[in-house]
């Protein structure tokens, strides 16, 4: 009989996508997935270090998992990802009952490493460095209309309140003819989107031989016929080129949506953070994005109570939020990373003002984002139709380009995967409404 895998994801899409690798490569050694932990041979949780929060979630998850084996000794729990990577020693023990304990690098290996701990019924730790492999294993639950690529692993930026260099390791990029094999894989399970992920997604194939560029790799990737659309994420502002944006607007299945984090609108943050450009480099290339792009949609990341951040500091943010008009801004309140430089920094800022700086760029972020919205209304944009509306089950929803959810009637045909035709009726604050067009 086979056994029986539950996985539990935090973090980023990156994480989303090592899962599925790891769903499917327990699949060949016969492992099922299931849904629910109680009837589980062998739990696996996928975790971020990236904030504090995301650690305490994991703690607090492992803690209920605790009960299951206390009720079932046989049941092997493993933990993977950034935090194993980083803290391996401190899970095994504020969570004894972990097994199993493995870093992105020991992915590939994650068959052999819970056969090991269930063969020997000891706990197994593996956090160390591997050479790259691309795995392209699914699981069953594969067939979608959209999915992640990883192009890329590692990061060598060095923000100073960043842990992905620690989490992930350096850049190493996968060879173009593989990302396009697993691409066109992913197409003829009928895939039609893929997002090219890296954590500096625009830095792709500098380390390799010969250098190659995310470019090049769109124009790879646009060959493959079926797909319908190509994201990616995540750009850092340092590298962007002015090639890479020519190629934004000419490579046909690349969507018009560039998520470039700002972190901060403040000169003097930015330098402190290590950022490698300045507001006014930013704000030179968003000018050019803008003028080369066609209604290019542009999000970003912020961080806020950056050690040293005065309020002048924040409203230079805010006032970028405004400058740029986002259509979607994602801001964190600084988590103090152990072991980053920015944790040293001796003038952190209290809890009650990074709450109240978060809740007013946000209120700004809606703001700029409905109005972003709102420049839809009226016009007819190419939806990628890919489910029915949460809210009216007769209603099909789908994609902008940019990015929007659109509901609409879809006339009692079945659309799924296509690319239709949508008159914008209405900005919502959170979805637009449409009419499917002839
Ligand atoms: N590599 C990307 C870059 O540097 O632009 C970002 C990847 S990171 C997984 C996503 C976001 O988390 C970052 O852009 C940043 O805004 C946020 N972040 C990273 N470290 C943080 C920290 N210590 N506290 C709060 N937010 C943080």
């Amino acid at each position: 009989m086979a056994s029986k895998l539950h996985l539990i994801t935090y973090g980023c899409q990156m994480n989303e996508y090592d899962s599925e690798r790891v769903a499917g490569l327990l699949r060949e050694r016969q492992y099922e997935l299931t849904d629910d932990a109680r009837e589980a041979d062998v739990i696996l949780v996928n975790t971020c270090a990236i904030r504090e929060k995301a650690e305490e979630k994991v703690y607090s998850k492992l803690g209920e998992l605790k009960q299951l084996k206390s009720a079932r000794p046989e049941l092997v729990i493993g933990v993977m990802g950034c935090m194993a990577q980083l803290q391996q020693g401190e899970v095994r023990r504020r969570a004894p009952s972990v097994d199993l304990v493995f870093g992105s690098p020991a992915i590939a290996r994650v068959g052999e490493l819970v056969e090991r701990v269930r063969r020997e019924r000891r706990p197994v730790l593996d956090t160390a460095e591997a050479p790259l492999v691309k795995l392209t294993a699914k699981p069953a639950s594969a067939d979608r209309l959209k999915a992640f690529v990883t192009v890329m692993e590692g990061c060598e930026k060095h923000c100073t309140f960043c842990v992905v260099p620690r989490t992930r390791g350096r850049e190493r990029s996968h060879a173009p003819e593989a990302i396009v094999a697993e691409v066109e894989g992913l197409v003829a399970e009928g895939c039609r989107e893929v997002t090219l992920l890296g954590q500096t997604v625009n830095a792709y194939g500098r380390d390799l031989t010969p250098p190659t560029d995310l470019a090049e790799l769109f124009q790879r990737v646009n060959d493959v016929e079926g797909l319908a659309r190509i994201r990616f994420t995540t750009s850092n502002p340092y590298n962007l080129t002015p090639r890479l944006i020519r190629a934004i607007r000419d490579v046909p299945k690349v969507c018009e949506y560039l998520h470039l984090p700002l972190q901060s609108g403040s000169d003097r943050v930015l330098e402190r953070m290590n950022r490698g450009y300045t507001r006014a480099r930013y704000l030179e290339l968003i000018e050019e994005l803008q003028a080369t792009v066609p209604d290019l949609a542009l999000s970003t990341d912020l961080i806020v109570g950056f050690p040293g951040e005065t309020e002048e500091d924040f409203a230079q943010t805010v006032e970028m939020v405004e400058t740029v008009g986002y259509d979607n801004v994602f801001a964190f309140r600084y988590s103090r990373r152990p072991g980053t430089p920015a944790a040293e920094m001796d003038d952190q800022v209290p809890e009650e003002v990074k709450a109240d700086r978060n809740r007013r760029i946000l209120e700004t972020a809606v703001r700029v984002g409905a109005a972003r919205s709102q420049r839809l209304e009226g016009r007819r944009v190419p939806v990628l139709v890919d489910g029915v509306s949460r809210k009216n089950a007769g209603e099909a929803t789908g994609r902008t380009r940019c990015n929007r959810v659109v509901n609409f009637d879809p006339g009692g045909r079945d659309l799924m995967g296509r690319v239709v035709p949508v008159r914008i009726v209405r900005a919502l604050p959170h979805s637009l409404r449409g009419e499917l067009e002839a």
